[in-house]
């Protein structure tokens, strides 16, 4: 089967060659012909990796008129970075096209900036259901011409909480337009959203049915002991420096730590969560994308959409909650017929959530083992001189969450805090030195540039 027998034009295969597509994937091969022939609503359960995106934005692209400058498609997406993705797919396959303008709007961006934007002539719009809202009600946009809606990961989206404007959307929506929804599980609201909204004979169809995760993921696990989980993680990433990967955290607050944590270690690393603003994000994913960093740290919500090729392993530092959240996250290695390997840090104790994935997911897990040297012996603590104090608004506590928060320690290794007029300085164990230089050495707070030094006598000049 060729996108040509699927009935795509000569001039999107020609794009899709310039990236290196030439075989269909299934979800395509079953898509595009029915987007393209019937133009009923389709409902596709398939999860992210399976080339879902190219499913719908390929027959998208052959239809719309690019003479017409009004928006004909609106793609509504969970995250930005999926948004940037997916408009990146369209920019990407309509290169030999007549000028076809995809234009993505996201929260926590300068909504003036894309008012401005979608000023000019847009053809498609992908956007987070609020930020489209927002949009909708200072009539920055007119969906007047629309032909296609799609709901792309529409289970991320009630996930994330986006029901009410997902129906907001959807009940504006003139009811000719074409429905096609996107979905990796099926849960209650997303049914409900199919019956309320799509026409009542949508072809539904499916990928991987039985196999709910990718049969191309390796999956292991690795159990560490209490409190050495950060030296079992080194010793995993010691063993694959050439290689790149995502590791998930539960919460934004670990993501940041664990980053802080691996401050000039061998393998480079940074997180992405939900607190970093746009340009941070954006500045992390560059790094990625182009190989600067090699593990990226991450929390759900902000994984979500992330498009890397290539990458050979995904650590599930936490483990997911729900058993879809492992076939999500899992879901971002072996992609595009490369295999790959996931791996959950577990506790002893926690054995038996991996028996619950194995059973709810068909999968099964395999030990994996790291070598990791012994553990050192603490050593005496260090004293480090730091040129903040009362005048700069911290006391002991203050002082202590600002280690831990900033540098990455543990509350209980900072010991004996004295905050002074406009100096500090606490105790240490001597292996978080390089760690506690490394991420607050040159940090500003109240303009003042952070220093730091070991030297008692220096310190008192404050000069260091
Ligand atoms: P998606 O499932 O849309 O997130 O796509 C996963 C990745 O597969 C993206 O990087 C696509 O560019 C890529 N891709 C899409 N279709 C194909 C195909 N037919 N063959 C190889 N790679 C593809």
């Amino acid at each position: 089967m060729t996108f040509s027998d699927l009935g795509i034009n000569e001039n999107i295969i020609r794009a899709l060659q310039g990236n290196k597509i030439s075989k269909p994937t299934d979800i395509q091969i079953q898509a595009i012909p029915h987007i393209l022939q019937n133009n009923k609503d389709l409902v596709a359960v398939a999860q992210t990796g399976t080339g879902k995106t190219a499913a719908f934005c390929l027959p998208i692209l052959q239809t719309i008129d690019p003479k017409l400058p009004k928006i004909q498609a609106l793609i509504l997406v969970p995250t930005r970075e999926l948004g940037i993705q997916v408009a990146r797919e369209f920019f990407l396959f309509s290169k030999f096209l007549p000028r076809v303008f995809a234009e993505s709007v996201y929260g926590g961006a300068p909504i003036d900036e894309q008012i401005h934007n979608l000023k000019r002539a847009t053809h498609v719009v992908v956007a987070t259901p609020g930020r489209l809202i927002d949009l909708l009600d200072r009539k920055a946009l007119n969906l007047d011409d629309l032909k296609y809606l799609v709901l792309d990961e529409a289970d991320e989206m009630i996930n994330m909480g986006f029901k009410a404007e997902i129906d907001e959307i959807l009940k504006s929506c003139k009811k000719e337009i074409t429905k096609l929804l996107f979905t990796a599980t099926m849960p209650k609201d997303v049914k409900q959203l199919i019956k309320e909204y799509l026409v009542a004979d949508t072809v539904e169809i499916r990928i991987n049915e039985e196999e709910l995760v990718n049969e191309k993921i390796e999956h292991k696990y690795l159990i560490y002991p209490k409190s050495r989980k950060l030296d079992y993680l080194k010793a995993f990433l010691n063993e694959r420096t050439a290689q790149r990967g995502i590791l998930f955290c539960r919460t934004k607050i670990a993501a940041k730590r664990l980053s802080k944590q691996l401050a000039g270690f061998v393998v480079s690393a940074d997180a992405i969560h939900g607190n970093l603003n746009q340009e941070s994000r954006e500045k992390v994913m560059r790094g990625f994308k182009k190989s600067r960093i090699n593990l990226l740290i991450a929390t759900d919500i902000a994984a979500r959409g992330i498009d890397v090729k290539d990458l050979d392993y995904i650590i599930h530092y936490h483990l997911p909650e729900k058993a879809e959240q492992y076939t999500h996250r899992s879901g971002r290695t072996a992609r595009a017929g490369n295999s790959g390997l996931a791996v959950c840090f577990i506790k002893n104790e926690e054995l038996s959530e991996i028996k619950s994935l194995e059973s709810q997911l068909n999968i099964q897990f395999r030990p994996l083992e790291v070598t990791v040297p012994p553990e050192s012996e603490p050593g005496t603590p260090i004293t480090i001189y730091m040129n903040m104090g009362y005048a700069q608004n911290f006391d002991k506590e203050s002082m202590r969450e600002f280690l831990v928060e900033e540098a990455g320690l543990d509350m209980v290794d900072v010991r004996n805090v004295v905050v002074e007029e406009s100096r500090s300085y606490f105790d240490i164990p001597p292996k978080y030195q390089e760690q506690i230089f490394l991420n607050l050495k040159g940090m500003k707070l109240e303009h003042r540039n952070v220093k730091l030094t070991l030297d008692a006598e220096n310190s008192k000049l404050n000069i260091y």
